[in-house]
């Protein structure tokens, strides 16, 4: 586009969007949309003509009609914790990057349906507090709980450690509020366990990554609050045997296991060496740690005996070598400090890739063993490391190469388009999958054309174009054309 003419294309669209947010939500300089326009592992930085952060449902349909209306795009942002490059724009289209951050307002708790509507801008901290308030959970947690929000929880279908025993975030999604490309606002927020009159539409949204629509609200799930638990960190020595010693809690514990995490030695030493956590629960022997929580509210539940238990008859049968049980919440947050430190640990040691494959958890002992043995084999100077939800076959396979080596940008992207390239290919060889919890957004959406069949692709293409004929909402990510 001409500079006249982009000129004349941001001059229309910040009127319109300060003659409906008001000056106050509206921020045109370059210097103020910055923070917005570069992605949490600073690898894309993208353009925006300006960044709205609307305070209510209604001021995003209107910022969708006026949008639609200038044929500019739209791009969602929640917390801008994304790990697949969704929520910055691309710099090929006109675009406006609309922040739900002040949507921030929980509408309703209902104790005893054990549901609760949270706006878009909530972020995942504070909804878990609020849960805890009323005496519940909200299980969903993540290591960027500080930050991340509801709509992007939603939007990515994310993940994190408590999927083993509640499942990812459309599991917890009871019914959604969504500004739909043409600007009309849908309120699918129903708080229904059982609901079959016709197609679930809310499922359309939950994992499109801000494709087909703006989510502005979701009705979600409340549990039990757990009052007893103890966590454990344990040495095993190889993948199988990590993957015999979760059966055994599975089956065990009846349905206790809370998280249940495998992290490679090297992973746990780039963290000690890169962040604030300084030592380690346990001496680092073995190649392979796990970490896990127990935890419930049943009467006659006594965590540490339980792992007492299960950790002894394992110590017999070979597949674990050492263990520590940490009772009380001090000791236990020493454990899981470690883990949410890992993302961070990476970024800093390196220029980190990140994998975010799934596969058959019978697949793990084979899907590790060859990852790591090709991408040391192919790829120069770089440190491979394991970390991951391996109760839901979704181990992240970090490779952190190393800056000096890599400083040549376009040296270091055919590094990592490399290093991702095998991790999915053995990924999908083994019956796997691309994405986990991360999503595609513009980081993967080159690799899901060669990983997904042309059926796959021509049926998320229909559902595209259904929804969104003129691609406008966050176009480049997930499906390129
Ligand atoms: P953003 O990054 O702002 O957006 C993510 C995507 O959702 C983008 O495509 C965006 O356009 C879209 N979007 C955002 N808001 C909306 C909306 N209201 N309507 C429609 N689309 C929207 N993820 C996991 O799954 N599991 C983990 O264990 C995990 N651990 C992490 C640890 C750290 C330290 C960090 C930094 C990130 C981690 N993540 C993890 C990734 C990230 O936190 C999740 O993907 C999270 O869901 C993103 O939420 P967000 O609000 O930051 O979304």
């Amino acid at each position: 586009m001409a500079p006249a003419e982009l000129g004349k294309l941001r001059h229309d669209l910040i009127d319109a969007a300060r003659a409906i947010i008001g000056a106050g939500g509206l921020l045109s300089e370059a210097a103020d949309m910055e923070g917005y326009l570069t992605d949490w592992r600073r690898r894309y930085t993208g353009e925006a003509l300006a960044v709205a952060l609307p305070s209510g449902a209604g001021q995003v349909s209107e910022l969708v009609k006026a949008c639609r209306a200038l044929g500019v795009a739209i791009v969602p942002q929640g917390g801008n914790t994304g790990f697949a490059g969704g929520a910055v724009p691309t710099k090929d289209r006109p675009a406006l990057l609309l922040n739900l951050s002040r949507m921030n307002r929980i509408r309703e708790v209902d104790v005893a349906n054990n549901s609760f509507v949270a706006e878009a801008g909530c972020v995942l901290e504070m909804v878990r507090q609020e849960a805890q308030n009323a005496g519940k959970l909200f299980p969903l947690l993540l290591g960027s709980a500080g930050s991340c929000q509801v709509g992007g929880l939603v939007a990515t279908n994310a993940g994190g450690t408590g999927v083993l025993r509640y499942g990812n975030m459309r599991d917890l999604v009871l019914g959604l509020e969504v500004v739909l490309p043409d600007g009309s606002l849908w309120n699918g927020l129903k708080s229904l366990r059982k609901d079959n009159s016709g197609y679930d539409l809310k499922q359309f949204f939950i994992g499109a990554e801000g494709t087909l629509g703006i989510i502005t609200a979701a009705s979600l799930k409340l549990f039990p609050l757990p009052d007893k638990s103890a966590s454990a960190m344990v040495a095993v020595p190889d993948v199988q045997a990590a993957v015999d010693l979760l059966h055994m809690f599975m089956e065990r514990t009846g349905r206790r296991v809370e998280a249940f995490e495998l992290m490679s030695r090297g992973q746990i030493e780039s963290i000690l060496a890169n962040t604030h956590v300084r030592q380690s629960p346990m001496e680092l022997t073995t190649p392979w740690f796990i970490l896990i929580e127990l935890a419930d509210s049943s009467v006659d539940f006594e965590p540490e005996r339980l792992f007492e238990t299960i950790l002894g008859e394992a110590l017999e049968r070979g597949l674990v070598s050492d263990a520590v049980i940490a009772g009380d919440s001090t000791k236990a947050n020493k454990i899981w400090e470690l883990r949410h430190s890992a993302s961070e640990a990476n970024v800093r040691k390196g220029f980190s890739v990140a994998n975010d494959t799934s596969v058959p958890i019978s697949k793990l002992p084979e899907f590790l063993e060859t990852v790591e043995r090709r991408l040391l084999g192919e790829i120069e100077q770089a440190d491979v490391f394991h970390v991951g939800h391996i109760g839901d076959g979704n181990i992240h396979v970090v490779v952190v190469l190393d800056r000096e080596r890599y400083a040549d940008q376009s040296d270091r992207e055919q590094a990592a388009a490399l290093a991702n390239h095998i991790v999915h290919g053995v990924s999908v060889d083994l019956g796997g999958s691309i994405s986990a919890e991360h999503g595609i957004g513009m980081m993967h959406a080159a690799e899901l054309e060669q990983f997904k069949s042309a059926l796959d692709l021509r049926m998320m293409r229909a559902i595209k174009t259904a929804f969104d004929p003129e691609n406008l909402m966050n176009p480049g990510k997930v499906l390129r054309r």
